[in-house]
C-alpha cells in the first residue's frame, strides 16, 4: 500500500465533498460532464461481488490507498476504482476484503502459450524469436470489438485456469527456449503484481519482458515497470477521446502519457492502431495521430495498422478493406513515420521491413517465417543506415 500523494489527496478530497462516497461508476460519469452527450461505455464497479476471504492466488495490491477507513482507491490505472469492503473492481480481478485491496490472479493464469514475437506484434525487437506468453482474466476497458473478450471480460473463476507462480513461469519459459516473456492477450496492467514479480526474475535470468497493453496505466506504476521491460506494444485505439469513450470505455490522454513515459525511459515500443470501420477509419484522425507521434516521439517507432475482424459486439461490421489499410500506411509514411506496417493481411507489402535510408527490403515476413538477410547487425546491409530496434 502506498502513502497518499498530493494528487491523490486532492482526488480523494473531491470524493469526500460528494454527498456520500459514490460508487466508481457514478464518478466516471460525473467527471465527463463536458461530453455528456457522448455514449460512454466505461465499466463500473461490481458491488458486493468479492469473495468473503482471500484465496490462494491473492496478493495485496501495491498501488492503492484507503479513504474513510475501509474504502480502497486503486491507483494502478486511470479508472481509480473506489471499492467498499466486498466490492470487485471494474477490471474484475481486484477486490476489497476487510479494507485491503487484493489482486485475485497472482500465479493464476488462464492462457499460456509460446508465440512468435511477431504475433504481439513486435517487428523491431529480436525478430523470429519465441515469446512465452501469459495472461490472467480481466481488463480495464470494455472494447466493443475485443478479440479476446472470453478472458478479458471474465472474472478469474469463470474460465479455465491454472497455477503458475513467477518462478514457474520463468522456468517454463527457459525450458521452452523462449527469449522473452510476454504479458499479453487480456490486459497485463490488471495483473501488475504477478507481472512485476515474474518480470524481475525473468530479467535476472536473461529473458526479456514484453508488455502488450492498452496503455491505460498511471505514471508511477509504469515508471517502475519500465525498469524491467525489454519492449512494449501499446494500442493507440483512436486519436479521439470521444471514440475511446464509446468504442473502448476509456480516455485518450492517459494512453498518450504512457507513450511519453516509455519514450522518456528509452523502452523500445511499437504502436498498434486497429482500424475499425465506421469508428477509426478516418483519414483526418489518422493524419492528426501521425502528427502527434512525429512531434512527440519522433519518426522511428514502428506503427502497425491492423485489420479489424468482426467479433464480440461488433460482429456485424465488415472487416477493414485492404485499400483502407494501404491508404493509411501510405499516409503515415508520407507524413514522415519511417516504419509503418499492415497487420492481419498475408502477402501485403506492408508486412516487410524496408530501409528508411535506401528503401531496400531488409526483413521479409511470410506468416511467421522471417528472412532477415538484408540486415547486417543493426544496419542496412546495402547503405549502412542504422535501423531502430533491438536486433540480436
Ligand atoms: S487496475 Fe483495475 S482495480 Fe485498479 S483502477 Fe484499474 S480497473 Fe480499477
Amino acid at each position: 500500500m502506498h502513502n497518499i500523494n498530493r494528487r491523490t489527496f486532492l482526488y480523494t478530497g473531491a470524493l469526500l465533498c460528494c454527498n456520500s462516497i459514490p460508487d466508481f461508476g457514478s464518478i466516471l460519469f460525473s467527471d465527463g460532464c463536458a461530453e455528456a452527450s457522448v455514449t460512454d461505455i466505461r465499466g463500473t464497479v461490481f458491488k458486493r461481488d468479492a469473495p468473503e476471504t482471500i484465496w490462494k492466488w491473492s496478493c495485496e495490491g501495491r498501488y492503492y490507498t484507503n479513504i474513510l477507513g475501509d474504502k480502497t482507491v486503486c491507483l494502478l490505472c486511470p479508472n481509480k476504482c473506489v471499492l467498499s469492503p466486498g466490492d470487485r473492481s471494474v477490471c474484475r480481478v481486484r477486490v476489497n476484503v476487510k479494507g485491503k485491496l487484493y489482486s485475485l490472479v497472482y500465479g493464476n493464469p488462464c492462457a499460456v502459450n509460446v508465440d512468435p514475437i511477431e504475433k504481439k506484434p513486435l517487428y523491431h525487437f529480436k525478430p523470429g524469436t519465441p515469446a512465452f506468453s501469459i495472461a490472467t482474466t480481466g481488463c480495464s476497458f470494455r472494447c466493443l470489438n475485443c478479440q479476446n473478450w472470453e478472458i478479458s471480460q471474465a472474472k478469474p473463476h469463470e474460465v479455465r485456469y491454472m497455477e503458475m507462480f513467477p518462478e514457474q513461469v520463468v522456468q517454463n519459459a527457459l525450458r521452452a527456449k523462449a527469449v522473452s516473456i510476454a504479458y499479453t492477450y487480456s490486459e497485463a496492467t490488471v495483473f501488475y503484481e504477478y507481472m512485476m514479480d515474474t518480470a524481475k526474475l525473468a530479467k535476472d535470468s536473461g529473458l526479456s519482458n514484453l508488455w502488450i497493453s492498452n496503455g491505460y496505466i498511471n505514471p508511477e506504476p509504469l515508471a517502475a515497470l519500465c525498469g524491467v521491460l525489454g519492449a512494449a506494444n501499446v494500442n493507440l485505439k483512436a486519436f479521439s477521446d470521444e471514440i475511446y469513450r464509446k468504442l473502448n470505455g476509456g480516455t485518450l490522454e492517459p494512453v498518450l502519457n504512457t507513450f511519453k513515459t516509455l519514450h522518456e525511459h528509452k523502452v523500445h515500443f511499437e504502436i498498434t492502431n486497429l482500424v475499425v470501420p465506421g469508428y477509426t477509419d478516418d483519414d483526418e484522425m489518422v493524419k492528426k495521430m501521425c502528427g502527434w507521434i512525429l512531434s512527440t516521439l519522433g519518426p522511428d517507432y514502428p506503427l502497425h495498422f491492423s485489420r479489424f475482424a468482426p467479433k464480440y459486439k461488433l460482429d456485424r461490421l465488415p472487416p477493414t478493406p485492404v485499400s483502407t489499410l494501404t491508404r493509411f500506411r501510405n499516409l503515415a509514411m508520407k507524413e514522415g513515420i519511417r516504419y509503418v506496417y499492415v497487420g492481419n493481411i498475408p502477402d501485403h507489402e506492408g508486412n516487410h521491413t524496408y530501409c528508411h535510408g535506401c528503401g531496400k527490403r531488409l526483413i521479409e515476413r511470410k506468416g511467421f517465417f522471417i528472412n532477415r538477410d538484408g540486415l547486417d547487425g543493426d544496419q542496412c546491409r546495402y547503405c549502412k543506415t542504422r535501423i531502430p530496434g533491438v536486433w540480436i
